[in-house]
């Protein structure tokens, strides 16, 4: 599962992506361009789609940011970590897994919580 050991911290956790309806395809927000590059020395603890969600409750994710309808978490950050839990390719699809890696390798790169700028399109 986790590849370290790792201390993790509440802090800067962020709830990342979220579904639009238990029939709609999620959609994933894309960071502004500032933040939307590569990042090291980030810990990356890829799970099965299914187990992603409850991974990144037990890291302490916040309950309140939740879309009315569908509140699956589908990655989360640790920015004050360095963390990120992203769902296997093989789960979800390289394009889906390529939106989910940017959106939270992003919060690694200090975009805020809030996802200021954050822009959808079509790839994600
Ligand atoms: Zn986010």
């Amino acid at each position: 599962m986790s590849r370290a050991a790792i201390t993790l911290s509440t802090l800067s956790l962020c709830l990342a992506i979220f579904g639009e309806g238990a029939l709609a395809k999620s959609r994933v927000l894309l960071p502004p361009a500032q933040y939307d590059r590569p990042a090291v020395n980030v810990t990356v603890i890829e799970l099965p789609a299914s187990q992603v969600h409850a991974k990144c409750v037990a890291l302490g994710a916040p309950a309140y940011i939740r879309v009315p309808g569908d509140s699956t978490i589908e990655g989360c950050s640790v920015a004050f970590d360095r963390l990120i839990v992203v769902p296997t390719p093989s789960s979800v699809g390289w394009e889906k897994y390529a939106c989910i890696w940017r959106h939270e390798v992003a919060h690694i790169n200090g975009w805020a919580h809030d996802h200021p700028g954050g822009r959808h399109s079509r790839e994600c």
